[in-house]
């Protein structure tokens, strides 16, 4: 598989869509933090679709009158707003919507045992793909994320990542991917070393209390509607990634597009910028430190 080569050079005004201007007094950014899975990891692409599909099929137990395309909307909104919390939020959604439809709900721990064992078939031929050397990093990886994590590291911008996903599971994906040497111990995830973890708790008790003090150093990247909003409350810039993930793994030999459902909801949560993957993303960095 050969991913189609980043375009080097391209003006400023190309780069992706520019949706609200850069907070007054904001920057030049010394802490940037990172999504996971869509926004640099390719690896559990798919994890919506397997979640949505199962929601359906424990929906569809309540006997609701609803239609199938009326309770995929439903599903699809719940899911993306808790996108970034701990997996077990969008489980105790999904019991909830379980409940509003009359019937009493299996308990959310129960939900989230399901859906990790369907999703673990998927992620553990990928990861096994990576051990083994059968797949490379970049092949798995949203196009452009080397050169962006060393261009900003050679501003001296701190580098860091928080995932919804476990902990030991980002640590060792990040580790196959390639990246821990960008990020070194900053990786933080649900269940881990951050008691209650959450992005809000990561941005205001590691980043802004070591780093910059307050939002307007914050840089932040992320493909999921909690990111966004806390990076954006917090004073920072942030920049949706609308990754097409589906069409990375399909077709990587063709530039990347945006995934139109969710560049919406990124623009609601407030994104500054959304982008479909890195390519070109050079001179706009280079940019926020002139
Ligand atoms: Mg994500």
């Amino acid at each position: 598989m050969v991913r189609h080569e980043c375009r080097s050079v391209m003006n400023i005004k190309d780069f992706g869509e520019r949706v609200r201007p850069l907070p007054e007094g904001w920057g030049p950014p010394c802490a940037a933090l990172f999504d996971f899975d869509g926004t640099l990891s390719l690896i559990r692409e798919g994890w919506t679709e397997i979640l949505v599909k199962y929601s359906l099929e424990i929906l569809d137990t309540t006997g609701t009158s609803e239609t199938a395309e009326q309770l995929e909307a439903i599903v699809r909104e719940f899911l993306m707003r808790q996108t970034g919390k701990p997996t077990r939020f969008q489980l105790i959604e999904l019991a909830a919507a379980v409940r509003e439809r009359g019937m009493e709900p299996l308990s959310p721990e129960v939900y989230e045992a399901e859906y990790q064992r369907r999703l673990a078939e998927r992620v553990g031929r990928r990861r096994e793909a990576l051990r083994l050397g059968k797949t490379s990093p970049d092949c798995l990886l949203v196009p452009g994320t080397r050169n962006l994590l060393e261009q900003l590291r050679g501003y001296g911008v701190t580098l860091y990542l928080a995932s919804g996903t476990e902990e030991t599971a980002v640590v060792e994906e990040a580790r196959l991917l390639g990246l821990t040497d960008f990020f070194e111990a900053r990786i933080y995830g649900a269940e881990g070393t951050i008691p209650d973890f959450s992005k809000a708790k990561v941005i205001h008790e590691i980043i802004l209390r070591r780093d910059t003090l307050d939002g307007r150093g914050l840089l932040g990247f992320g493909d999921g509607f909690v990111e966004i909003r806390d990076v954006v409350t917090a004073g920072g810039v942030a920049i949706a990634v609308a990754s097409d993930e589906q069409r990375m793994i399909d077709a990587p030999e063709s530039p990347s597009s945006i995934n139109g459902w969710k560049r919406l909801r990124l623009i609601e949560a407030g994104a500054h910028h959304v982008i479909p993957d890195y390519c070109g993303i050079g001179n706009y960095i280079d940019s926020l430190f002139e």
